[in-house]
């Protein structure tokens, strides 16, 4: 069956003397790969459509018992330059491709988790983002779309509002297990991690609002590591291949 899908690449690997085996996340068919034959010729009519990040509408020829399939056309839609031409921003664009790729397994379509790649990666790639809100935003979104069940805005005991003064003191208390922050009343759960009343404000701030607006806040660097340190913990608990996910930590370098 030949089968047409929008798809954002997500790895490429060599193979052979002049082709290409691709893992993609495409709207209609969630995580594939695909055989790409010619793709790295002198003369190959792919050019940065197959590149990884690419965001591009692509052609396959599509058999259900395969498990590689057979790609035969890509046009661009979007290259991201605004991403891939800043070597500080593209840490921050493969951490959003590795941790979809960590979540997702077999073919199955999610076109939630699409949207929210989608529209990360076109937040990212405008030229005021600010890497670091835009990832946080983006976790969040991806543990709703999951359906991991977290809750910033109110304590995981007692279900006192955060908007409220006095509920959250020096320090919040995050659980894993519980999804969410204690209050400065209630005793925070055995596995807690403790989070700045400063990181919790922002972690409110970016689940309420949209990923563009999102993208131009500001975040100091020490509620950016405790934020993305504790919403990859929540994922990882819940997600195992999630440990696996290294780009967090090569963000370091440019902190
Ligand atoms: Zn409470």
């Amino acid at each position: 069956m030949i089968v047409k899908t929008d798809a954002i690449v997500l790895r490429s690997m060599k193979y052979g003397e002049t082709s290409k085996i691709l893992t993609l996340y495409t709207r209609e068919f969630g995580r594939m790969s695909v055989i790409v034959k010619g793709a790295r010729g002198a003369k190959s009519k792919f050019g940065a459509a197959l590149d990884v990040m690419s965001h591009s509408s692509v052609v396959m020829y599509k058999k259900d018992q395969r498990e590689l399939q057979l790609l035969t056309q890509a046009d661009l839609l979007d290259q991201y330059r605004g991403i891939i031409d800043h070597p500080d921003r593209l840490m921050y664009g493969f951490a959003l491709l590795e941790f979809l790729s960590a979540t997702v397994n077999g073919e199955e379509a999610h076109e939630e988790l699409y949207a929210v790649l989608e529209h990360s990666l076109l937040a990212l790639n405008a030229p005021d983002a600010r890497p670091p809100a835009v990832l946080l935003h983006y976790l969040l979104r991806l543990i709703h779309a999951l359906g991991l069940g977290i809750d910033v805005q109110h304590c995981v005991r007692c279900r006192a509002d955060f908007g409220e003064e006095s509920t959250l003191q020096k320090h919040a208390a995050f659980s894993d297990a519980r999804g969410g922050f204690t209050c400065a009343q209630c005793p925070p759960a055995p596995d807690s991690l403790r989070t700045s009343v400063e990181t919790v404000g922002i972690l409110r701030w970016l689940d309420t609002h949209a990923v563009d607006q999102s993208a131009r806040l500001a975040v100091s660097d020490r509620a950016a590591k405790e934020g993305m340190n504790l919403l990859q913990r929540h994922l990882s608990s819940h997600v195992p291949e999630m440990r696996k996910v290294k780009s967090l930590s090569m963000l370091d370098l440019f902190s």
